[in-house]
């Protein structure tokens, strides 16, 4: 959970402008926060750590007189290290956004009169509350750096894609010119992404199964169906289907139970020797486990009939007979 937060409301009413004792003569841009005595409000350059974000148009004065536009205000979350290894989330409202600001600042003296207190020690300051130390500061040769778990570290250039939507490389590369201080890492040398490369694969096409067989029961096309949640009215979980490629016609038979499979395709091909004197020459379906039982499996060899296999996941081999499903 966030510490109390620091919250500073009397900015919105003043029609003074903000004083800072900063410079825009940095050339490199660091988006650390610095902890500054001599400031009057906290402040950043950066407007893409800025939460609850309200516009706002007033001008604050750098150390050298230049007046800088503040362009709005809004909430950082500081996640700070501190020297024990351990982070200390850290609130700050009404941080004002100057575009111009060489870098982002946190001031001493808001922090001092909400009851917070200052303990400096050889290179460090550490800021506290009560016994509890909210956020520490380092000197880095010329100012207090307060060091933060970089917000880049623990997201990648992969995490970014992903969140995205697996966003094009050069899509994000176009909306960092746009948002250059988002915090999108550059794209490491070897990135791959296993899920892109295979939403790409191409398939080829299985062989066509729709060359009509001249002769009547030269093949037939059979599928079972899955169970239905609900029973028929004569308490039927499955249907069955037997096509002849040749003519097309179409049985359909309901069942109980699945192991009803064997004794319809023996009527069916009963059927057939009455109808038309003749059984299947060849039999075509998936390779659920009800085609490959025992039984069925003896019954076509006992009658010369061939009993062709779809490969699985290839619905499409079996195209006659899933049509009519
Ligand atoms: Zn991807």
């Amino acid at each position: 959970m966030f510490p109390p937060a620091e919250t500073q409301q009397g900015e919105e009413g003043e029609a003074k402008d903000e004083e800072a004792n900063v410079t825009t003569e940095t050339k490199v841009r660091t988006k650390s926060f610095y902890f500054d005595t001599a400031c009057t409000s906290h402040m950043t350059p950066y407007a893409g750590r800025l939460l609850n974000y309200t516009k706002c148009s007033r001008f604050v004065k750098s150390s050298s007189q230049e007046s800088m536009e503040i362009e709005g205000k809004g909430t950082v979350i500081m996640e700070c290290v501190l020297r024990d290894g351990s982070v200390s989330s850290f609130r700050v409202c009404d941080v004002l956004h100057v575009p111009k600001l060489g870098h982002p600042l946190i001031l001493w003296r808001k922090l001092r009169t909400k009851g917070y207190t200052e303990f400096g020690e050889g290179d460090f300051i550490s800021i506290n509350k009560g016994t509890k130390v909210m956020f520490e500061a380092v000197f880095d040769g010329n100012l207090f750096k307060i060091p933060e778990i970089s917000q880049s570290a623990h997201i990648t250039y992969d995490f970014w894609h992903r969140a995205l939507g697996h966003l094009a490389p050069s899509s994000i590369d176009k909306a960092l010119k746009i948002y250059s201080d988002a915090d999108i890492p550059a794209k490491p040398k070897d990135f791959i992404c296993s899920s892109c490369i295979k939403s790409k694969m191409t398939r080829n096409p299985r062989p066509s199964t729709t060359t009509k067989d001249r002769n009547k029961l030269d093949h037939v096309h059979s599928v079972l169906s899955e169970p239905f949640p609900v029973p028929s009215y004569g308490t039927s979980l499955y249907y069955i289907t037997l096509i002849d490629d040749a003519t097309r016609v179409a049985w359909v038979r309901f069942m109980k139970q699945k192991s009803e499979t064997t004794k319809i395709v023996k009527d069916y091909d009963t059927d057939m020797e009455h109808q038309h004197h003749k059984s299947p020459k060849a039999f075509r379906t998936d390779n659920g486990g009800e085609y490959v039982i025992k039984n069925l499996k003896g019954f076509f060899e006992s009658k010369g009939i061939r009993h062709e296999f779809t490969p699985p996941y290839s619905p499409e081999s079996n195209g006659v007979a899933e049509r009519l499903n």
